[in-house]
């Protein structure tokens, strides 16, 4: 029963349907194949076929599509330890003058692991959001001028080419902006795999808001008249995260309604009897706009 989790371990209970993400199907499973497959290959075999696992991938794509929902989810599935997430701007602003020793602190619990277990070292994933912030002007001064997003930068790189013997660390870089990132940081051995997440399709749509329907379905209030298909149709260029923007503000037309028939005491726990309608989601949509905008053409 031994786990060498440097490589790692699919947990044996693992359905894509429980994780929570719509319509990324495809992208889920493509970066499972290019990341993570050298992962669960027992050792013997990895080590008889020169298996190299992949310690760097880089999401790509608009804002809240679920990059950040994949990177954690692949970690629950591979039962690796909590990711630990640093973001470009924070790094930017917090950090100045000590924005390396953060770096080598992320990476220090890993090596220390990896020293004392080898290979029976749990799989540690670094997200690092927002990376363009720090790479947007190295060479040129990053960070307004203080050279920060050169140190982080370079400090990046080199705990990335110094890991040569950490099989057990995944950075999982993530970005709008992909044409912002450093090429170095891009190269094989580095941010290696590059997977692009856009805005989901009709049938992503309806996925999203299935998902974030489903406890107001299970405690019937949802009601019969709501068709996610037909919102699916009417949300085009609408993210996961403007979705679920969408859900939320047709609660609170939901919510409205009742505290107008009733009044504010009368929300109990069970909120009484209501029910979020079709017509909740239709007041909602002249709300919530798609950042990317929706034309007539779309909705033909
Ligand atoms: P950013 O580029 O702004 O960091 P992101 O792509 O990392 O955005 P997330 O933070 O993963 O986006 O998405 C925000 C929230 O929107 C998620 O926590 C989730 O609730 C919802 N969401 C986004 N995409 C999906 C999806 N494909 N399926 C289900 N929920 C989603």
């Amino acid at each position: 029963n031994r786990r060498p989790a440097a490589n790692s371990v699919v947990r044996p209970d693992f359905k894509f349907e429980d994780l929570g993400i719509g319509g990324l199907d495809k992208e889920f499973s493509d970066i499972f194949r290019r990341a993570f497959a050298s992962r669960i290959v027992p050792p013997g075999l990895a080590e008889k076929i020169g298996i190299q696992h992949v310690r760097g991938i880089l999401l790509y794509g608009p804002p809240g599509t679920g990059k950040t929902l994949i990177a954690r989810q692949i970690g629950k599935m591979l039962n690796a330890r909590e990711p630990k997430v640093i973001n470009g701007p924070e790094v930017l602003n917090k950090y100045v003058g000590q924005s390396e020793e953060n770096i080598r602190k992320l990476f220090a619990d890993a090596e220390k692991e990896q020293k004392e277990k080898g290979d029976d070292s749990e799989l540690h994933i670094i997200i690092f959001d927002e990376l363009d912030a720090v790479c947007k002007q190295r060479g040129s001064g990053a960070g307004g001028g203080t050279g920060v997003g050169d140190s982080v930068v370079n400090q990046l790189l080199s705990k990335l080419d110094g890991v040569e013997q950490l099989n057990n660390i995944l950075l999982i870089g993530m970005t709008n902006r992909k044409d912002m990132i450093d090429e170095a940081l891009l190269r094989a051995g580095r941010l290696e795999v590059h997977m692009e997440i856009s805005l989901p399709d009709e049938h992503g749509r309806q996925q999203i808001l299935t998902i974030h329907t489903a406890k107001m379905r299970e405690n019937g209030k949802l009601a019969a008249d709501v068709d996610l298909a037909e919102l699916a149709h009417l949300t085009r260029n609408f993210s996961g995260a403007e979705l679920m923007g969408l859900v939320k503000s047709s609660t609170s037309f939901a919510l409205q309604r009742h505290i107008k028939g009733g009044s504010v005491a009368a929300l109990t726990d069970d909120v009484g009897d209501m029910q979020i309608r079709m017509e909740d989601f239709l007041r909602a949509l002249e709300e919530v706009h798609p950042l990317f905008g929706v034309s007539e053409e779309d909705l033909e």
